[in-house]
């Protein structure tokens, strides 16, 4: 409470600063411009009682008037230019504080994320080397029975295989970040691809039913290492917000307009409408931190996304029906290899 209260105050300190130094720039600019058209008037006062001075207006009208216009259309010209050097201005303060605005609010958010993602993460790469540690002295202290001995294996298994999936979309993150990550394009049979993905999944995941509709013989250019990353974070998330015993369905189909279609549906919470956008943003996830239940880092959508673009496809998330949320893919380029 302290620590979101001391979060706030920082922030709103920043605001404060921000829209302080803003306004005394405007206020300073309309001071400016008051104090320039009253010089200017005062300089046609002058220049008028000048030339009051200097030519009879009854006797020389001509040249006076001539005179007294040459001297009412330069002020008018300095009151134009004044006004119109002054919007500019102002719009050119405006439009920098707009930018500045937005990148120290962009850069608030980005630290608050990762701030959320340290946390998220301390907890992901520590618990399940805990988990496995433990299992393993266990396994070396104790003579268990076969049963026992192969529950406490998988679960070592089930809890490395999540430290891999960890390291990897860090890793990759990162790289992607630093535009450091090259493709490595080949032609993959994508039906394979997912049939066996699904499999090794199925195996050890006993909490959910995976179904998978795949048609068959379907080959794309593509990284086999990304696309395998990509169905393993969508299925895993699937898990991790779906209710136990609940159904996760994986198809893969050909749709309108020569498109290829891989959706991953689950009967999960779903997604907010307002956050269908937000959670591909990195290190974004729905809710407070303290409060989430399920542990993760807020890459794996992020890292799915860019796979997706990097394919040239395009992913959205939808409703499922009756409840939960589909994930679904599209690629415009393929070709079907028919047997
Ligand atoms: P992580 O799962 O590690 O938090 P992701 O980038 O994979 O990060 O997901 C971002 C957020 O989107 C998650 O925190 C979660 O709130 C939401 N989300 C992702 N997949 C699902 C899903 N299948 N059902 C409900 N919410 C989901």
């Amino acid at each position: 409470m302290k620590r979101l209260f001391r979060k706030m105050e920082g922030r709103s300190g920043i605001h404060f600063v921000y829209l302080f130094v803003l306004a005394y720039t405007i206020l300073a600019l309309v001071w400016w411009g008051v104090l320039l058209f009253n010089q200017s008037e005062q300089i046609t006062r002058f220049e008028m009682q000048n030339l009051m001075l200097r030519t009879d207006s009854i006797a020389h009208p001509v040249e006076f008037h001539q005179e007294s216009d040459r001297i009412q259309t330069t002020e008018e010209r300095r009151s134009v230019m004044f006004f119109g050097e002054g919007i500019i201005f102002l719009a050119i303060i405006l439009l920098g504080g707009f930018f500045v605005y937005r990148s120290i609010w962009k850069q608030m958010r980005l630290s608050q994320q990762q701030q959320n993602f340290m946390m998220a993460v301390t907890h992901e790469l520590k618990s399940p080397i805990a988990a496995a540690k433990l299992n393993l002295e266990t396994l070396r202290k104790h003579k268990l029975d076969e049963e026992k001995r192969l529950k406490l294996l998988d679960n070592t298994i089930r809890e490395t295989n999540r430290l891999d999936q960890l390291c990897n979309n860090i890793l990759l993150a990162s790289q992607m970040e630093a535009q450091r990550y090259q493709l490595f394009r080949e032609d993959i049979n994508f039906s394979d691809l997912l049939e066996t993905g699904i499999r090794e999944m199925q195996s050890r995941i006993s909490t959910h039913t995976i179904q998978a509709h795949i048609l068959p013989d379907v080959w794309i250019n593509g990284d086999k290492f990304m696309l395998q990353i990509l169905l393993s974070n969508l299925v895993e998330n699937a898990v991790k917000y779906a209710p136990r015993h609940t159904v996760i369905d994986v198809t893969l189909e050909e749709c309108s307009g020569s498109m290829l279609k891989l959706k991953v549906t689950d009967e999960g919470p779903g997604i907010p409408v307002d956050e269908r956008d937000r959670i591909f943003l990195k290190f974004y996830r729905i809710g407070n931190e303290n409060t989430r239940k399920a542990k993760g880092s807020g890459l794996g959508l992020f890292l799915s996304r860019k796979i997706v673009q990097q394919h040239g496809g395009a992913i959205v998330v939808k409703d499922n029906v009756p409840a939960g949320a589909s994930f679904e893919i599209t690629w415009p380029v393929y070709s079907i290899q028919r047997v």
